[in-house]
């Protein structure tokens, strides 16, 4: 069945909204990685997208981040951050993010790495 992007849209923003589905806090990580899943062009894009996404912080439910030094943030509204380029997952807090950045996120290390 064929379902235009807006109304696919609409259903993730409805289930993950749903405090119950307990991803209210990673939100828009969440509906970012289902996006990837969604723009994956073949079936090797969609299973590494899908992968990530099975290995993003609502199905672990983890405390510590990725992060060397991590600071593990026990408010209820603590964010998380991947990488695009090596997919490790960050507490905002930990990289010192106040906000989501535009576009595309990448770490300290792979910045490192570029430089
Ligand atoms: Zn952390
Ligand atoms: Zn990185």
């Amino acid at each position: 069945m064929y379902i235009c992007d807006f109304h696919r849209e609409q259903c993730w923003l409805r289930w993950s909204s749903l405090s119950k589905h307990g991803v209210t806090n990673v939100r828009d990580e969440l509906l970012e990685l289902l996006r990837k899943t969604a723009r994956a062009v073949d079936v090797q894009a969609f299973q590494d997208a899908l992968q990530q996404l099975q290995s993003s912080p609502p199905a672990r439910e983890r405390t510590c981040c990725d992060a060397t030094d991590c600071n593990e943030p026990s408010e209820q509204s603590v964010r998380w951050i991947s990488c695009d380029v090596c997919g490790r997952w960050l507490h905002f807090l930990c990289v010192g993010l106040t906000r989501a950045p535009r576009g595309s996120y990448v770490c300290v290390v792979c910045r490192a790495q570029y430089d």
